[in-house]
């Protein structure tokens, strides 16, 4: 049992279940048949018996025994082909028998107040004694009426019921396992499905060929879903995963390739000792800087807080900071100071200050960038203008991707590492919020944060 499949055990639990209660109903209707029918045998006994009473006593005080056994002609119409009457004097010899189609058990001069179920000669019969007196005679008046088309009747009702509930058990399985098999169909699909995803290491797309809309379509919707996503969060992984050890690698060549040559020349030439050093800082910066940045998408990628920020607060902030750093750099805003969203601040500082170091990074002029705020219907937008180099439409929609850079030589020198974008994209994102840009060449960018208010 542990080991059959689904199906079996739905067939075979949906024949055995309706099997039995045909069953069932069967033995109720069958005995319920049964004792009706012997009441009416009863009945119809008990009323030959009575009508043989009423007419022999209604023959007059002085009519005998023999009287009667000349001529019985009347008596032999009140009793049917399946009865027999006999009439037995005290002793209990018979004196008179009408019609011998049924037998009669042994006398005993015990009268009976109702019918007993008698079998003789494998026979059996309705028989019942009472006492009578008409005319000069006194004895006992038997009656035993024969249960055989009773008995054929309830046999042919048993082998009737039995080859129906044969019938019926055949029809049950039938329809059991056809309805298990509708029924099971989406779930051996689901179960392939989840086989081929354990072998294909979730690399192939889901798909089902069950479309209704009922409880197991809507599993399969789900299952399927999940299984997309997932497949999606491997191909991120692996993307990412491969995207930083490209990226690691180039810097850490030009550190191995600077220490060997320090070990080879460089112990006692001051120069080339400083040169290698300084180099071999650079990219382990470079390297750090990396790490943090990534080390920061993963750490987002799991943690979501909320909480109100006020937007001019963060801007004044990123002033002050900017001020200090880099004081060629101009941020001018036109900020109402109502306007705050909900998102947590150090995650607004941290969009607003990649967007503001990209516009640092990619400018050839003194920056200057404009930051105003406005608001539509839903979201609150956040403008940050440059005066930068711009970027060409072609790039503009790839530039949120992981470790994209239009120039690689030009962000690399510039100390970018393609990652800045697609954290503040992220970060927007998961706040429930939108980012687009507007840019031409050589004419400035404009970043859009669009932030929901609440
Ligand atoms: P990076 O760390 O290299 O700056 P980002 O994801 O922040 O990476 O940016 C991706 C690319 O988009 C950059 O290489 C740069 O060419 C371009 N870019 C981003 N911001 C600006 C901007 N304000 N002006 C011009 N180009 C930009």
């Amino acid at each position: 049992m542990k080991n059959w499949s689904l199906q079996k055990k739905w067939t075979y639990s949906s024949a055995i279940s309706i099997f039995f209660s045909f069953l069932l109903m069967c033995v109720i209707l069958y005995f319920s048949i049964f004792n009706w029918m012997l009441i009416s045998e009863k009945k119809i006994a008990q009323n030959t018996l009575n009508e043989v009473v009423l007419f022999l006593q209604s023959k007059g005080p002085f009519i005998t025994i023999q009287d009667i056994s000349r001529n019985h002609t009347l008596l032999n119409q009140i009793v049917n082909q399946k009865q027999s009457i006999r009439l037995l004097n005290k002793d209990g010899i018979e004196l008179l028998r009408i019609n011998d189609a049924s037998n009669f058990p042994n006398f005993t001069k015990e009268t009976l107040s109702d019918f007993s179920r008698e079998v003789i000669n494998n026979q059996h019969v309705y028989f019942k004694m009472e006492e009578l007196n008409f005319g000069t005679f006194s004895g006992y008046v038997e009656i035993s009426h024969s249960l055989e088309n009773f008995s054929q009747l309830m046999n042919y009702i048993l082998i009737a019921m039995v080859i129906f509930a044969l019938i019926s058990l055949l029809i049950s399985a039938l329809i059991g396992y056809s309805l298990s098999s509708v029924l099971l169909k989406p779930i051996k699909e689901l179960r392939d499905e989840m086989q081929r995803a354990s072998q294909n290491k979730f690399s192939k797309e889901v798909s089902f060929h069950y479309s209704s809309k009922d409880e197991l379509g809507e599993l399969l919707l789900i299952y399927k879903e999940l299984m997309n996503e997932v497949s999606e969060t491997i191909k991120r992984q692996d993307e990412f995963i491969y995207n930083v050890s490209h990226e690691l690698r180039t810097p850490i060549q030009v550190v191995e390739g600077h220490l060997s040559l320090l070990n080879r020349w460089g112990k006692n030439e001051r120069e080339v000792l400083e040169e290698s050093l300084n180099i071999s800082l650079e990219e382990i910066q470079k390297m750090k800087k990396l790490m943090e940045e990534m080390l920061n998408l993963a750490k987002r990628e799991h943690a979501k807080e909320i909480s109100q920020t006020n937007i001019l607060k963060v801007i004044l902030l990123l002033q002050k900071e900017y001020k200090l750093i880099n004081p060629k750099v101009t941020i001018s805003t036109e900020i109402d100071p109502v306007y705050s969203v909900n998102i947590q601040q150090t995650a607004l500082l941290q969009i607003i200050r990649n967007l503001v170091d990209n516009s640092i990074r990619y400018n050839e002029n003194d920056p200057n960038i404009f930051i105003s705020v406005n608001q539509d219907s839903k979201n609150i937008i956040i403008s940050i203008t440059d005066n930068g180099i711009g970027i060409s439409s072609h790039q503009i929609t790839k530039i949120f991707e992981r470790f994209y850079t239009v120039d690689e030589a030009r962000t690399k020198s510039k100390g970018g590492t393609g990652l800045g974008l697609s954290i503040v994209k992220m970060l927007v994102l998961e706040y429930g919020g939108e980012i687009d840009v507007v840019s031409n060449l050589g004419d400035g960018t404009t970043f859009r944060v669009h932030l929901p208010y609440k």
